[in-house]
């Protein structure tokens, strides 16, 4: 596990971690397979593809081979076509190979390599991935930022090449007899007795013990030691939210797995005045009656810290909740940064609450004033006042809920005379 977590650290230095981890091990069987395939250590992946195709016709038990020698020589192939299992098998032998379950039956590579079924082979378990959330500022979104951040993890003992100790030295638990659960038995009561199961403590749970004279100085027989690893995450120009950064087996090492990754997953942080809508960039700018009709212009800050001279055209008016684009200012897409959506502006117009009669006679100069209203004698005279929005909230839900038996009519609000 990662004891001390990311430490976030920015334009720092490398620093820490040393070349620990792999060490180049000793005294570890890996030819069997090769010797098998007949290839050489180094022989390319085509190489060992052509070896398997060749012996596994010649050998196919179908074909009146030898069943066991067939295996042999799948199980070879299996593990050296996998580029991390081969690793694996490299660094460790067929050790390192053991805990996955084991090979998986000839018949399914066979079949996956002259047709038939598409199976993935079968490998060690695979380490869990580590996920952590990266947040990320809207400005390094557009903008593109590398970030390093420093993570503690667990890689095989260099020391001992995973195993703890010399060869041989881990040995089956005496507490446990290897099952790696201790069974207790409690007297409760005189004739009762509880059996109480728990995780051995003496090899906490693994099953093994290494004795203490014979375990590895430098991991103390924990087959891993930790190592500080700094990694440069780089948040790419248009990443959007919840976008994962991978970085393949960089989580925690263990003998017999194959190491899980590292995933940052970017969460978006809230701007104060941008908010973003996949390509597009959406903010809200409150203007005058006067700029809504005379004209209006503004500086806007973008993200990279440029500044727009945002202005209406001549004669244009702008309307209130009204939405207005610049195109090419939105936020570059990802992977083709120079392709950007729009800046979307959505305008709330202050209106005036009050105007002085001669100032409504002014403006009724410069507009033409409504056509007076016909038969207004026999009409109830009403004074517009406050809407009530809770009011009406309540009788829109109360709407909803008669809605089955009671379409139609709506119980709008109704006129108060004053
Ligand atoms: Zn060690
Ligand atoms: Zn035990």
């Amino acid at each position: 596990m990662f004891g001390g977590g990311f430490e976030s650290f920015f334009g720092g230095s490398g620093g820490g971690g040393g070349d620990g981890g792999f060490g180049a091990p000793k005294n570890v069987d890996n030819s069997k397979f090769y010797n098998v395939l007949g290839v050489s250590k180094d022989a390319s992946a085509a190489d060992i593809k052509k070896a398997f195709r060749k012996l596994a016709l010649k050998n196919h038990p179908d074909k009146g081979g030898d069943p066991e020698l067939f295996k042999d020589i799948t199980v070879a192939y299996e593990t050296l076509s996998d580029p991390e299992k081969r690793e694996l098998y490299d660094k460790y032998g067929e050790e390192g190979l053991q805990q996955g379950g084991g090979p998986s039956a000839g018949a399914d590579i066979f079949s996956q390599m002259f047709g038939g079924g598409m199976r993935q082979p079968r490998g060690p378990p695979r380490g869990e991935d580590l996920t952590h959330p990266l947040k990320v500022s809207l400005e390094d979104l557009y903008n593109g930022k590398t970030v390093k951040l420093a993570v503690n993890r667990d890689v095989i003992c260099s020391g001992c090449s995973g195993k703890g100790g010399a060869d041989g030295a881990e040995k089956t638990c005496d507490t446990c007899n290897g099952r790696g659960m201790r069974i207790q038995h409690r007297q409760i009561a005189p004739g009762m007795v509880q059996q109480v199961q728990s995780v051995c403590p003496d090899c906490r749970g693994q099953g093994k013990t290494i004795r203490e004279s014979d375990r590895c100085k430098a991991c103390k027989g924990n087959k891993v030691t930790k190592e500080r690893k700094v990694l440069e995450v780089h948040i790419e120009k248009g990443m959007r939210n919840n976008q994962r950064i991978t970085f393949k087996g960089e989580a925690d090492q263990a003998p017999g797995t194959i190491a899980g990754d590292i995933v940052f997953v970017v969460q978006e942080k809230e701007h104060a005045l941008f908010q973003r809508k996949g390509a597009n960039l959406i903010m809200e700018k409150k203007i005058s009656l006067v700029e809504a009709l005379c004209g209006f212009e503004t500086i806007i800050e973008h993200l990279d810290g440029r500044h727009l001279h945002v202005k209406t055209k001549p004669g244009e008016v702008i309307k209130p909740n009204q939405f207005k684009a610049i195109h090419g200012e939105g936020m570059p897409q990802h992977g083709n940064p120079f392709v950007k959506g729009q800046l979307v502006i959505l305008f709330k117009v202050d209106f005036p609450t009050q105007l002085t009669a001669e100032q409504a006679r002014v403006l009724a100069t410069v507009f033409s004033p409504p056509a007076p209203l016909q038969n207004i004698s026999h009409a109830e005279e009403c004074f517009l006042s406050e809407f009530d929005a809770e009011a009406a909230q309540h009788e829109a839900q109360r709407e909803a809920y008669d809605s089955d038996d009671d379409r139609g009519q709506p119980r709008g609000v109704q006129c108060q005379q004053q």
